[in-house]
């Protein structure tokens, strides 16, 4: 929302004052008033000043060639900087507006924000359509008007006259806006014949705007209600240069190609009904084998690691949740509380494991000696999500945590959090992730009134991160200010084969349930004192996991994880008993393996198990029954030739072992 200042740098007066402008690197450098981010780029050097293409004044986004009228800091972004991506999209959403206005006269406009990918723009449409077959001439209309090089142009306009506007357009939806707007904080933007009501963040001009990409168009609500009329929103993407959208393209089609709901289907992982609900996930047999694979991979590294099972239900008393805070969180905008014939009992579906684990805490008094607790549960929670806001696996209404929780002495923090970060990086390591960030997230030391907890606790816990992941080498930033109210945290981030950030699993503080929950241990001093909690789960949750991990492999497994590790294919019928001995002997060796006896070809029988990712093909026919061997094809082309079932099993258990080490 724009505030009166920024309001006011819109008049600019031409005087003799000089103001202070504080650099991104903290030099002052002293300007006349009136002058303009650009201004200040060119002081900075020419080339640089080429590249930039918008700026944020005292915190404030505005465009490079608003006048400075006060002293403040400035920071300049150019296409390579995140918000330097969010004003050029978000300024191409207006040309798209405009050619979409021009293409369909009388369409109603209502918001184009930018988004992590590109921009959108919701339209009422009124009686006409778009469909993908007329995305060519919005691109061709939309660079048309970009190829004029019109400049953006912010201007102030008062609240009655931008009403008046709107109201003569009929456009109910600007009107709404403009409404819940303050008088005096009302900015219109122009370019070219085309206006539009905005608070401001745009690109010099539309000339930058050198390609452009219609992506899709979906139904959207009004607001996101499902009570208000339905807009069509255009998607689209934009660049600077030509070669950056084939390449964005190339990378979308990729991507495409892991989509791992797709995948999920062909693998036969996993589906959806639309009897049993949206967003909640049923496991196919295979994917079923897998996620219990992984249990147990963690399970047995978390019984090394000290931690103890517990098993709780999946349902709780909603005072349960009122007490934990989970309720004011999750209460109104999830799940509705479940009634029993007995009036007033409600329960809910629950959101998070923590609540149970405290009351198990609970079950019995404990003295420091007992400390450090880990209670683990692959505990599935059920929360509400939109159904715009479903996405296969990644964002679902019920879904397992490989959730644990510590219950430790302030102490005991600094062990425990290496500990979790060693169970995490062998997680990580044993699954193929390399290209692994850490984040901490602390407090806003300005801030102490929005942290419960003492601050020498604080003190503690984050000290006690950063030493952690300082220790263990962790490449990690540190986020000030980004802490949850309760303590601080550590999450785990991962780039995918294509370069896409993911967040995964995270290890966080907590001194609020401890509290809420009355938990108390006797100490040496025989008093009562509060343990710390720590929440942790390396995956994040299975759905998740498996999701991205689908998505970075393109459903290449790793070995000792992937449903069929060996496909056996007899060259003719005659050599099918030969295959069955084949496979009980890998059985023995515990490798995951089937017979395609089918009558096909082998041609066609390699080209499904390539399909199926299955790691390798044994081809038997004529030579290897009669030389007791198995021509041995990898996924992906390699020949290996004819080898021994005993050499076979060797290389199989050589290869699991080189990625999943012992904890
Ligand atoms: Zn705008
Ligand atoms: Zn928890």
């Amino acid at each position: 929302m724009l505030n009166n200042s920024l309001y006011n740098i819109f008049a600019a007066d031409k005087t003799d004052e000089m103001i202070k402008i504080k650099l991104p690197d903290g030099t002052i450098k002293e300007f006349a008033k009136g002058s303009s981010p650009m201004d200040v780029a060119k002081g900075i050097s020419e080339g640089f000043a080429r590249n930039v293409i918008s700026a944020k004044f005292n915190d404030i986004v505005i465009e490079v060639a608003t006048p400075l009228n006060e002293d403040g800091s400035i920071v300049l972004y150019t296409w390579n900087d995140p918000e330097g991506k969010k004003a050029f999209w978000h300024s191409s959403s207006h040309v798209v507006a405009q050619a979409l206005e021009e293409l369909y006269p009388g369409v109603k406009l209502t918001i184009g924000p930018a988004i992590e990918n590109g921009f959108y723009y919701d339209i009422d449409l009124g009686d006409k359509s778009i469909s993908d077959k007329d995305f060519p001439a919005i691109e061709n209309k939309a660079l048309e008007i970009a190829r004029g090089k019109h400049d953006f142009k912010m201007r102030a306009i008062s609240k009655k006259e931008a009403l008046a506007i709107y109201q003569e357009q009929k456009n109910q939806y600007k009107v709404e806006l403009i409404e819940n707007l303050e008088d005096g904080t009302i900015t219109f933007c122009d370019h070219d014949t085309f206006t539009d009501l905005c608070r401001g963040g745009h690109i010099p001009n539309t000339g930058i705007i050198k390609a452009i990409k219609i992506l899709s168009v979906a139904g959207a609500y009004w607001r996101g209600d499902e009570k208000n009329p339905q807009l069509t929103r255009v998607y689209g993407i934009s660049f600077p240069k030509q070669k950056d959208l084939t390449e964005y393209l190339e990378l979308l089609e990729q991507a495409k190609q892991r989509d791992h709901r797709k995948l999920g289907r062909e693998l036969e992982l996993f589906t959806f009904s639309a009897k049993v609900g949206q967003g909640l996930p049923l496991w196919l047999p295979k994917g079923a084998a897998l996620r219990e694979r992984l249990e147990n991979f963690l399970k047995k590294a978390q019984k090394k690691a000290g931690y103890e099972m517990v098993v709780t239900p999946h349902i709780g008393q909603k005072e349960l949740y009122v007490t934990s805070g989970h309720y004011a969180k999750y209460g109104e905008d999830s799940f509705q509380p479940i009634k029993t014939p007995k009036m007033d009992e409600e329960f809910l579906l629950k959101p998070m494991n923590c609540p149970h684990h405290c009351e198990i805490y609970n079950f019995k008094p404990h003295s420091y000696k007992d400390l450090p607790k880990r209670f683990a549960e692959f505990g599935t929670v059920y929360r509400y999500e939109q159904s715009g806001e479903l996405h296969g696996l990644t964002r679902v209404r019920g879904f397992t945590q490989d959730d644990a929780h510590i219950f430790c002495t302030a102490d005991q923090l600094d062990q425990e959090f290496k500990n979790v970060i060693d169970l995490s990086l062998y997680v990580l390591g044993s699954l193929g992730f390399e290209n692994f960030t850490a984040q901490v997230s602390v407090r806003d030391l300005d801030k102490p009134e929005k942290y419960i907890g003492s601050i020498e606790n604080w003190e503690k816990a984050e000290n006690a991160i950063i030493n952690a992941a300082t220790e263990k080498g962790l490449n990690f930033t540190i986020k000030t200010g980004e802490a949850a109210f309760y303590g601080p945290k550590l999450d785990f981030m991962v780039k995918d084969a294509l370069g896409r950030q993911w967040q995964l699993g995270t290890i966080q503080v907590d001194y609020n349930l401890p509290e809420r929950f009355d938990l108390t241990y006797k100490g040496r001093d025989n008093e009562l004192h509060r343990p710390v909690m720590i929440h942790r789960a390396p995956f994040g949750s299975m759905e998740r996991f498996i999701a991205l991990l689908l998505e970075h492999t393109g459903g290449n497994f790793p070995l000792w994880l992937i449903p069929e590790q060996a496909i056996i294919l007899p060259v003719s019928e005659k050599h099918e008993k030969y295959a069955e001995k084949v496979l009980k002997s890998l059985e023995k060796h515990e490798i995951r393996a089937l017979v395609d006896a089918r009558n096909e070809t082998v041609g066609k029988k390699i080209r499904e198990a390539e399909m199926n990712k299955i790691p390798f093909m044994l081809i038997v026919g004529e030579n290897e029954e009669a030389e007791n061997t198995i021509s041995v094809r990898r996924h992906g082309g390699e020949d290996l030739g004819a080898i021994t079932l005993k050499d076979f099993n060797e290389m199989v258990s050589k290869e699991i072992n080189s990625t999943l080490k012992s904890f």
